[in-house]
């Protein structure tokens, strides 16, 4: 086994390779450009490339990638050699600054919803330099953003790093008035990532794996996660070399990765890293969804990422870790041990209920998917409705300021007036409740909704943006006041009263819930396309605008993609259903009825004496059930063929009211009849040697 600290980082351009490799001035000056988001002037990316190109090729690479995400959510990545002729037929490998600093993808055809025409289809990556340069399969990757020549956002990234902007910004405002010599706010984050693993053997023969990433049909097996002894269970040795390996490679990239165990389901997996800024833990989690699926092909593994691949066993999302904190080492999150460090603690925790409270439909929005639709509200995954769990002791809290009443808490000694009317009071940890959305968990809040394929900037650019208007709101109140304090503990008591509603520690998955929040206004958005319908309100384009994050035709381009492959994604599903009925199900299953036939007929020459009752009965079965997912494959098709194209709202709707039904229509029957088959005929594997394949 190698030496972790020694591998650790091995293929990342970090901070000490730049100081061992780079001239002290260059060094300086990199860092200051790092630091403040000035621009990069051309001599010093010279510098910088030709240092990055020695340590590369040391590493055995040839090749340079601008390593860029664009809205599939996915990453993209085009590989140039460092190779230029130079006389007598010979080569010598170069890598200038302007390389370094911007790349030209021919990126026609990446979705932009409809922001760049294909005749200008020419975007630009440019160097985002808080983000390490790193080595992938003999190429030196540069973490980009991808923007059009008009400088619109194309990517994921772009979004991300204006929300932080916005947020260090406003955060510094009001940091200003509790006296912080803080110069820097960053939000942090560390996402958990749930995956599954399937032997490779099984997850071939099934083509509603290889499409769509998830299985269509499935008829349950006689265990499934009942029993809850998959859940931090002891590792099979198959998997736990896989997740070394996977350590290994995560290592070697920087990637803090820290905790493995088995999840709830069987086959299930999640992998946490220690978090890290926000860019690049976003950066982190892609690399790691990529690397996850890599290294599962050597050990003869599928790692699936698909947020709900089994029906009736729980799907994999994504715990989205956040906080805010400052270059003084100060988490923003975090209560404190004074009443004067609580109330800028208490002052942070309104302005997130607030945004989360004023932003539930932009929140619901970032985790929105086809697949995701699939887990939110199933009693498995947070519902569909967003609040906040803060715990008894937080929430008693917040109770006592709103009513003035005096916190009863553990520390009466305490209670002062002034400032010192926000109580001190004991970190608490441990009054965890799976069930909500988002959870306050003692130094962070934990959003649970993020489903396990997708990106998780979306999220983050929710969350940086709401609260930095939040804080933006309370910054001006508290600057022009005459009083801070008496202003402070106002605000603070205002924001309770109005936002609280936001606020429940009980059981979200039940009805009860769905009915009190539907009292409280919550919002309720089921569905992808509920969800999105929501995206242009005023006070949503006003936020995007306000502070930079999306233009409104950034916006719209967002909405269409999202829809557009919400479409896309089930037109797929549909058609697999199709080809997976028609082709393989019903021919497999009338081959079986013909065995009976034959069965029976031939017992029936023997004579009457001979019992024909099971035969009788699974023809009449099988060829009913036969019957009924052949006329519902019928009706998918015919349906399939009436797709409204007018707009993409309507045609998501329209996917979602029609084909979604249709398409549980020709499973159902087909599920019930993999039950009565005999095994040998049924023509891909079962939930059974899926789920414990490994
Ligand atoms: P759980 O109990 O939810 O499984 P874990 O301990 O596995 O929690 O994961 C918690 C995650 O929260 C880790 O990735 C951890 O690094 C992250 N985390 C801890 N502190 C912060 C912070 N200040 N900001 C963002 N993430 C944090
Ligand atoms: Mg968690």
């Amino acid at each position: 086994m190698s030496n972790v600290a020694e591998i650790f980082g091995s293929m990342v351009f970090n901070d000490q390779v730049m100081q061992e490799r780079l001239p002290k001035n260059t060094y300086k000056a990199l860092k200051k450009t790092i630091q403040d988001g000035t621009p990069l002037d051309i001599d010093l990316a010279n510098v910088v490339a030709h240092a990055m190109k020695d340590w590369a090729i040391e590493k055995g690479c040839t090749h340079f990638t601008h390593w860029f995400q664009p809205m599939t959510g996915i990453t993209a990545e085009k590989h140039d050699s460092f190779i230029n002729p130079v006389e007598g037929g010979r080569v010598l490998l170069n890598f200038s600054g302007k390389e370094l600093v911007r790349g030209e993808p021919d990126a026609s055809s990446f979705p932009s919803g409809g922001l760049r025409a294909t005749f200008e289809a020419r975007g630009y990556t440019a160097w985002d330099p808080t983000s390490y340069a790193f080595i992938k399969q003999n190429t030196l990757c540069i973490p980009t953003a991808f923007c059009s020549y008009t400088g619109e956002a194309l990517d994921k990234k772009t979004p991300l790093l204006r929300s932080m902007e916005a947020i260090n910004k406003q955060a510094l405002r009001v940091l200003k008035l509790f006296g912080s010599d803080a110069t820097r706010v960053v939000s942090t984050v560390g996402p958990e990532q749930e995956y599954f693993l399937v032997d490779e053997k099984v997850y071939k023969q099934r083509k509603d794996l290889i499409y769509t990433g998830r299985t269509l049909f499935g008829a349950p097996a006689p265990k499934g996660q009942e029993l809850e002894d998959h859940y931090f269970g002891a590792i099979k040795d198959r998997v736990a070399e896989y997740m070394a390996d996977l350590d290994n490679e995560l290592w070697k990239l920087g990637i803090l990765a820290k905790t493995k165990h088995n999840e709830v389901a069987p086959a299930q997996h999640e992998l946490a890293p220690i978090y890290s800024i926000t860019n690049v833990a976003t950066d982190h989690n892609q690399l790691t969804m990529e690397l996850m699926q890599k290294v599962a092909k050597r050990h003869g593994l599928v790692c699936l990422l698909h947020e709900k691949p089994f029906e009736g066993i729980n799907g994999s999302g994504k715990h989205n870790n956040w906080s805010i904190s400052t270059n003084t080492g100060v988490n923003l999150i975090d209560p404190g041990e004074t009443p004067a460090e609580n109330a800028q603690f208490l002052l942070f925790l309104v302005a997130v209920i607030k945004a989360v409270d004023e932003y539930q439909d932009l929140m619901r929005i970032s985790v929105a998917s086809a697949g995701n639709d699939h887990r939110l509200g199933a009693n498995e995954a947070p519902p569909a409705i967003i609040s906040i769990f803060l715990g008894d002791e937080l929430t008693e809290i917040l109770n006592c300021i709103e009513e003035g009443r005096v916190y009863q808490g553990r520390d009466m000694g305490d209670m002062e007036l002034g400032v010192d009317l926000l109580p001190k009071f004991p970190k608490d940890n441990t009054d965890r409740n799976r069930t909500s959305p988002f959870a306050f968990t003692g130094n962070k809040f934990e959003f649970r909704m993020l489903g396990s394929a997708a990106s998780i900037s979306g999220a983050n650019v929710v969350l940086n943006t709401a609260v930095a208007k939040e804080l933006d709101e309370f910054a001006t109140v508290l600057e022009n006041a005459e009083d801070f304090t008496a202003a402070l503990n106002d605000l603070i008591r205002k924001t309770i009263k109005e936002h609280d509603r936001i606020i429940f520690n009980g059981n979200g998955y039940s009805d009860e819930w769905q009915e009190e929040a539907a009292k409280r206004g919550l919002l309720n958005l089921r569905t992808t396309v509920d969800a999105e319908k929501t995206f242009f309100q005023p006070k949503n384009v006003e936020l995007f605008t306000k502070y930079g994050v999306y233009t409104e035709s950034e916006m719209k381009s967002h909405y269409e993609i999202k829809l557009e492959t919400y479409s896309k994604v089930l037109n797929i599903e549909a058609l697999t259903i199709l080809d997976m009925a028609r082709k393989d199900i019903l021919p497999a299953v009338n081959k079986y009825i013909k065995q009976l036939t034959d069965a029976l007929l031939n017992k029936k020459q023997i004579g009457a004496a001979v019992g024909t009752a099971m035969e009788e009965d699974l023809i009449m079965k099988l060829s009913a059930m036969c019957d009924r997912c052949y006329a519902a494959a019928d009706k998918l098709e015919k349906d399939l063929d009436g797709v409204p194209t007018s707009d993409v709202l309507t045609e998501a709707e329209y996917y979602k009211d029609t084909i979604l039904p249709d398409m549980d229509a020709v499973r159902a029957p087909a599920d019930e009849m993999e039950l009565y088959c005999d095994e040998s005929v049924w023509p891909f594997p079962t939930y059974g040697k899926l789920l414990f394949s490994v």
